[in-house]
């Protein structure tokens, strides 16, 4: 498992972009309201974190 995880901020606002260019396919958007990343599936590459339109996205280390 990689060391780290992509955390979605507050103000996601669904545009779905983060989900489009996940590899590993780890991000859905969770009724139209905002993304949910699944720690499992998620493999740090942070991809997401520079495609958010917002910037909401961190990569954090996992404990
Ligand atoms: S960091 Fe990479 S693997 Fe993890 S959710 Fe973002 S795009 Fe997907
Ligand atoms: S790219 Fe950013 S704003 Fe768009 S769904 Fe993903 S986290 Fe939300």
């Amino acid at each position: 498992m990689s060391r780290y995880l992509a955390v979605v901020g507050e103000r996601c606002v669904a545009c779905g972009a983060c989900m489009k260019v996940c590899p590993k396919n780890a991000i859905a958007v969770k009724h139209g309201v905002r993304a949910v990343v699944s720690p499992e599936q998620c493999i740090g590459c942070g991809l997401c974190v520079k495609t958010c339109p917002a910037g909401i996205i961190k990569k954090v280390e996992r404990e």
